[in-house]
């Protein structure tokens, strides 16, 4: 079979891109593996920005006021806008795959690419031919492997599903307990995610860390409680190779910070989408995503090796994350 687009991955990524070009009149298919689209390992967070992308309704619950809670002390920080939602990626993935068949995609599920060339992948005995390939297959990338990029920064996030209650958004930052990232609260509707994440070469001792924290201080019976976790990628080598492109976790734009990644992966899926339909387009929003990220995996990169200092400077943090413009700036322009 023919197609002008054959991207790989039914996530944000895939299916940002998949109704873009579809919009504009290319010939496109999603290949998914899996049976439902959407079913993805996430705590399901969502920073402000992913509003341009997201309506509003989707999501689960607002939030302005976050808790920060240091090995020395909690702090609630008052935003004047809200700061992030949470949503469902089921109802995610929903929303997004309607927009694509929409416009105009194909979307095949059940259909595990295993093969790529240099102009066709095999998904389930079948031959799909493409003009471009859009490897939008996340963390683990067939495409990316195709590629020969190495994939150094894995990071890896675990986290039970509690159907207990939590009423604030939390962000735990005590380096001796959960290393350089952080443990999270992600409070929704009828659930709550709660996980901790690091990269996977200093991820011994995270099950533990987090069955701790979870049976100890939280109060949640760990053992009649969902335990799931999957991986990430961070290590972003560039997202256009000859007719091949790379978009979100694939690309490894998944923050190396907070482990952020569904707007990186909207922003990737659109801006590659449109480098498709016009090969002189500047991509200034993706440019975006890649200078920040670059910015964070420095910050990240010193921070892992300096526990005392990256400790440090979250006590400090949430210090001077009280005073306003500090705090705004911060979190909107560097951290998300
Ligand atoms: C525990 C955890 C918590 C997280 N929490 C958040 C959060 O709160 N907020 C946030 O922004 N990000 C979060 N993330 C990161 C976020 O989930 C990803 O960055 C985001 O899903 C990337 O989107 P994507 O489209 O690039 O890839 P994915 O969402 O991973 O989609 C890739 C798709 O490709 C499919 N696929 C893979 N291989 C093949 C193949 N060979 N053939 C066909 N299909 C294939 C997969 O089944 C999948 O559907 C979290 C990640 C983890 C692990």
């Amino acid at each position: 079979m023919e197609y002008d687009v054959v991207i790989v991955g039914g996530g944000p990524g895939g299916l940002k891109a998949a109704e873009i070009l579809a919009k504009n009149g290319k010939k496109v298919i999603v290949l998914e593996k899996d049976k439902v689209i959407g079913d993805k390992v996430c705590a399901g967070g969502l920073m402000r920005k992913n509003l341009r992308y997201i309506p509003k309704e989707l999501s689960e619950k607002e939030f302005s006021d976050v808790m920060f809670v240091t090995n020395k002390k909690k702090t609630v920080l008052k935003f004047k806008k809200n700061f992030c939602y949470t949503v469902q990626r089921i109802k995610l993935g929903e929303y997004l795959m309607e927009n694509a068949k929409k416009a105009g995609a194909e979307i095949k599920t059940n259909a595990k690419v295993t093969e790529v060339t240099v102009n066709h992948v095999v998904a389930c005995n079948k031959k799909y031919n493409f003009q471009h390939l859009i490897g939008a297959d996340g963390p683990s990338s067939i495409v990316r492997k195709y590629l020969n990029l190495p994939s150094e920064k894995i990071g890896l996030g675990i986290q039970y599903i509690t159907t207990k209650i939590f009423k604030d958004i939390e962000f735990h930052l005590d380096t001796k307990r959960f290393g350089s990232w952080y443990a999270w609260v992600f409070p929704h509707d009828d659930y709550t995610a709660i996980g901790i994440g690091g990269i996977v070469s200093s991820s011994r001792g995270m099950k533990r860390a987090l069955d701790d924290w979870c049976r100890n201080d939280l109060k949640i019976e760990i053992e009649k409680t969902r335990f799931e976790g999957a991986l990430l990628n961070s290590d972003y080598r560039g997202y256009k190779f000859k007719n091949i492109f790379l978009v979100g976790d694939a690309a490894g734009l998944t923050s190396t910070f907070s482990g952020e990644g569904i707007y990186q992966a909207l922003v990737s899926g659109e801006e590659v989408g449109k480098k498709i339909l016009d090969p002189k387009y500047k991509y200034p929003k993706l440019k975006k995503v890649i200078f920040r990220h670059r910015i964070q995996d420095k910050i990240a990169d010193t921070l892992r090796f300096n526990p005392k200092i990256n400790q440090f400077l979250y006590n400090i943090g949430t210090h001077l994350f009280k005073i306003g413009f500090i705090r705004e700036f911060v979190f909107f322009k560097i951290l998300t």
